[in-house]
């Protein structure tokens, strides 16, 4: 069975090289849908928690929301990165406090600080799934990514091979010691 939750996500991008609109800066609001793939958990009766896949999601998701995001040889990148540096909130600002946990993947680097992610690919919705799967796959059982963003729209399928040791009590992953970090369940 399937556990699914959405996200909004509203950002800003070009596709820096692309021959059309998009080659100019413009905002977007994307919704992610994230599906999570397992047993249903006798328990709970659940395959996951949907507020615990946003939360996993959005602790490291909302670095893309009211952010900038650039291809890396863009060079609108220096030149942005001069104007927040001149204005003195290139380094964070005290009004800046919905920050993400920063990462550096292979394909995304995040600059909560800043509300910058700097991506390795151009940043379409076929894109923005590489670097999700990508951010999130060991954290959850992702069966099903899509994006959509204004007229754009892709997805991308996944197979589940691994079934996930949760709480029967509230349905969260177990950590390695088979304990529940939220109820203090323990596995025996
Ligand atoms: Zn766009
Ligand atoms: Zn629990």
């Amino acid at each position: 069975m399937r556990s699914i939750t959405t996200i909004q996500l509203q950002y800003a991008h070009r596709f820096y090289g692309f021959r059309g609109e998009a080659q100019y800066l413009h905002g977007h609001s994307g919704v992610l849908t994230i599906e999570v793939e397992d047993s249903v958990n006798p328990g709970v009766n659940m395959a996951f928690p949907c507020n615990e896949i946003q939360k996993t999601a959005w602790d490291v998701l909302k670095n893309f929301d009211h952010a900038l995001i650039l291809r890396e040889d863009d060079p609108l990148l220096p030149a942005i990165l001069d104007v927040y540096e001149k204005q003195g909130i290139r380094n964070g600002h005290p009004q800046n406090t919905m920050k993400g946990e920063a990462f550096k993947t292979e394909l995304a680097t995040a600059y909560p600080d800043c509300r910058l992610v700097v991506t390795k690919e151009t940043m379409t919705v076929e894109g923005m799934i590489k670097i999700v799967y990508d951010l999130l796959k060991d954290k959850l059982n992702i069966a099903k990514i899509t994006f959509t963003s204004g007229v754009n729209a892709a997805s991308q399928e996944y197979e589940v091979t691994k079934s996930m040791d949760r709480c029967p009590l509230c349905g969260i992953a177990l950590n390695e010691e088979g304990v529940c970090p939220k109820c203090g369940y323990k596995k025996r």
